[in-house]
């Protein structure tokens, strides 16, 4: 893949390319934004460039060197907390070991992948590290949420930001891989700025669950549903994750349909919607809900989250959260 195929991240395609252009690379950086918008692909496609053998600025993805980044075995360019989706002590000590490794006239490029679920252990290693980085080397570290990483590492990271993909851009991608057009127009909103949660939704199965928990969601809102009713539901829909990924995607979905309420029932937008199959209902039946009661759900949400940051117990705090809802709308 080359820099002009990452859609919808021409901020952070264009910083990345200037600075391989000006020879200026920094040795941390730290990469910010959503899950499933490009920051993975974009740490893959750097580092192809800054030792592809073909190009000078760019990954030619056929060469010998981008080959081998491609398959993961290339000497320069080391991946951790792909797979785990959390970063170890020891995946730290094998990134500063392997440094060691001389170069082939090539970058040594560190991918850290959820670099904020980090251990202490692992960040206070990382920490060691960053403070004197080898020469010909780049750290990029990957996160959804920078607030859970340290500050003493990320005063010495240069921030990427990753802005959410528009719903127009997941809707190319979709139709260009041969997704029928309604199809794509619906999953386009849904996703929500998120190409990985779009690939979920391709399935018609997780497209279904979706839609019976959002229609759920919506009528837990009028206090039509009681808790467990709602809970199960949610749980139907995300079985695979654990209590946190769960409660922060929560949390998530909550905001989505509460913020979708707002825009179209007070501030009259319909057009940019996440939940757009559910426009008509909520235009018709959400007039009852009052402004003050959404922005009491929000302060709920906000609150929750950032007890999450903190709180070893997720699940209690997503069914925290879901009964304080209940009182706002009781
Ligand atoms: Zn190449």
């Amino acid at each position: 893949m080359a820099f002009s195929d990452i859609k919808g991240q021409d901020f952070a395609v264009r910083y990345l390319q200037s600075a391989i252009r000006k020879k200026r690379i920094p040795p941390t950086l730290l990469f910010v934004g959503k899950s499933g918008v490009g920051k993975f692909l974009t740490a893959i496609t750097f580092a192809k460039a800054l030792n592809c053998k073909e190009k000078e600025f760019d990954s030619c993805d056929r060469c010998e060197s981008c080959v081998a980044i491609q398959n993961g075995v290339h000497p320069n360019v080391k991946v951790v907390g792909r797979k785990e989706k959390k970063i170890s002590i020891d995946d730290v000590r094998g990134i500063i070991g392997s440094s060691f490794v001389p170069l082939k006239n090539g970058f040594k490029v560190n991918i850290m992948d959820s670099a904020d679920k980090s251990t202490v252990q692992a960040f206070n290693s990382m920490l060691k590290y960053l403070e004197e980085p080898p020469e010909n080397t780049v750290n990029i570290l990957i996160a959804k949420n920078e607030d859970t990483i340290p500050e003493t590492i990320r005063s010495r990271a240069v921030k990427v930001k990753f802005n959410p993909l528009g719903a127009k851009t997941i809707q190319r991608i979709l139709t260009e891989r041969g997704v029928e057009s309604e199809k794509a127009y619906l999953i386009s909103h849904v996703a929500n700025g998120s190409m990985e949660e779009a690939e979920r939704l391709l399935n018609d199965e997780v497209l279904q669950s979706r839609k019976e928990f959002i229609g759920t969601l919506l009528m837990f809102l009028k206090n039509e549903k009681t808790v467990p009713e709602l809970v199960s539901k949610w749980d139907a829909l995300h079985s695979d994750l654990t209590d946190r990924e769960s409660a922060e995607r929560f949390f998530d979905t909550l905001y989505e349909t509460v913020n979708d309420i707002l825009l179209v029932t007070v501030l009259r937008e319909k057009e940019n919607i996440v939940n757009i199959d559910f426009l008509g209902e909520i235009a018709e039946r959400f007039f009852i809900i009052r402004k003050s009661a959404l922005e009491r759900i929000f302060d709920i949400i906000s609150a929750e989250k950032k007890a999450l940051l903190t709180n070893a117990n997720a699940r209690y705090i997503m069914m925290d959260g879901i009964f304080r809802v209940k009182e706002v709308i009781r």
